[in-house]
């Protein structure tokens, strides 16, 4: 029966089809392929149906599908340009590779190789090669093994030698470092009991004789990465921990976060990074990452005792935390580089802790004079003396000076920084007060080209 009302149309089925909005995007431009249009199409649909569902008003579909499909089409990671001093940038991928470690990582890639064959008897090989071997010559341990990244370097380290049984840690090392490895968290998903020692600022030598008992399976140390501690505090050094292990019978494990392989004595920079120096305290296993200091490829190194090695090695999570194949190619080259003596040229993050100041000067001159030619005056440009942690949890309280270009005036700092991101290669400022900042410490060989370039395309 017509009573004369209007029937209420659902307005869902007012929207077009996903075919028909996505041919709809691709006629508008030609920016992304196909299947971005037809996801962008999908993703804005619905939620246009769901706004609609909620009886809120018919959204602007359109724009989220377009938006969609532009943000689908843009791969990740892209190339960008670390321009903010901080070497070991964990946002940015930390350590960069030489470009001939790169290169060969790449053929390996790109190609088959004798990953897990042994060319000589023509049988089965060993996958991990000849990485323990090199990582022994750098370090003076008995044996090594490399795993996915520090994290599973820890959490294999501690399910080997502990599961079932207490672990004790100092409270003053139960961290949270960046990027959600929380250690109590670590070693719950390690199956040990946690067994906390100390106060948070001081803990001593007898707090740890005191812990251990029949159940203790484990005694660990946590370099605190980037949280530092100050005044009324007491820690108990590695060899300390180690003489109370021997004493007790029970093994000694560190995650030292952040290691380097080359002696850095002398050279301006903090010495307790060095893992040789650790090695020789006698620690059963030290874990640390492959590119933080080191300067390799994500990886997690476990270092230490021949028969502890051994039992990580046989551990079914080892299976579960291994290296891929190109982590292994440039793991290997990067640590063949370290023993021909060549880090400090041809690793990156080396040769850029190590660059002296009046070459980063001299750097920076240049630069700023290419700068100061595309600006014509639009832009102040000039030097600046400015520091910059080291990034990646590394020594942490320590500032590598460095020099930098600074542009002020114009443009807000903020709007001149995001200029820089957006261009063609996106180059990451560091913004100081009134002034964005491009330090050369961490420009890789022509980037300051591309700083020239994204200028250009800025003003
Ligand atoms: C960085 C760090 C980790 C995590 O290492 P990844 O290689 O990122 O997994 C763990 N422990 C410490 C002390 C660290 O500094």
């Amino acid at each position: 029966m017509d009573r004369g009302n209007k029937v209420k149309v659902d307005p869902r089925r007012q929207l077009p089809s996903v075919d028909k909005l996505s041919a709809e995007l691709i006629e508008l431009t030609k920016d992304f392929p196909e299947w971005c249009a037809v996801e962008g199409a999908r993703y804005g649909l619905e939620i246009a149906r769901n706004v609609l569902e909620d009886g809120g008003p018919m959204p602007d579909f359109r724009a989220e599908a377009y938006r969609q499909a532009q943000v689908l089409a843009i791969p990740h990671p892209r190339r960008v340009v670390n321009a903010t001093g901080v070497v070991l940038h964990t946002n940015l991928g930390r350590a960069p590779l030489s470009a001939d470690v790169a290169h060969e990582a790449s053929i390996i890639a790109g190609h088959y190789s004798d990953l897990e064959f042994d060319l000589e008897q023509g049988v089965r090989g060993d996958r991990h090669g000849r990485l323990g071997d090199l990582l022994c010559a750098l370090s003076g341990a008995e044996a090594g093994l490399a795993v996915n990244n520090n994290a599973a370097a820890v959490l294999l380290a501690v399910n080997t030698l502990a599961q079932g049984r207490e672990v004790i840690v100092s409270r003053g090392e139960l961290v949270e470092i960046g990027g959600s490895f929380r250690v109590p968290e670590i070693l719950r998903q390690a199956g040990v009991q946690l067994v906390e020692v100390g106060t948070t600022n001081r803990t001593h030598a007898q707090d740890y004789r005191d812990a251990i008992g029949a159940d203790t399976g484990l005694l660990l140390k946590v370099h605190p990465s980037n949280f530092e501690q100050r005044g009324f505090v007491k820690e108990v050094s590695l060899p300390q921990l180690v003489e109370i292990g021997k004493s007790s019978g029970i093994p000694v494990v560190e995650d030292f976060g952040s290691g380097t392989l080359v002696d850095l004595r002398g050279k301006g920079l903090p010495e307790d990074a060095y893992v040789p120096s650790r090695i020789r305290y006698g620690v059963d296993l030290l874990c640390f990452s492959g590119d933080k200091l080191l300067g390799g490829p994500q990886a997690g190194l476990i270092l230490g005792r021949r028969e502890m090695v051994a039992r990580a090695r046989r551990n079914p999570l080892a299976r579960a935390l291994r290296l891929d194949k190109l982590c292994i190619a440039a793991l290997d080259r990067t640590l063949r580089i370290l023993l021909e003596g060549a880090g400090p040229d041809r690793i990156p993050t080396l040769r850029q802790l190590l660059e002296p100041l009046d070459r980063l000067e001299k750097k920076a001159c240049e630069l700023r004079d290419s700068l100061v030619q595309i600006a014509n005056g639009r832009i102040d440009i000039d030097l600046e003396r400015d520091s910059s942690p080291v990034g990646g949890g590394s020594l942490p309280g320590f500032e590598l000076p460095s020099w930098a270009v600074s542009l002020h005036g114009g443009l807000e700092p903020n709007e001149l920084s995001l200029g820089f991101r957006n261009s063609k290669v996106p180059v990451l400022s560091r913004i100081r007060e009134d002034r964005v900042q491009l330090d050369v410490r961490t420009l890789l060989p022509g980037e300051d080209m591309i700083c020239s370039d994204a200028l250009k395309e800025i003003l």
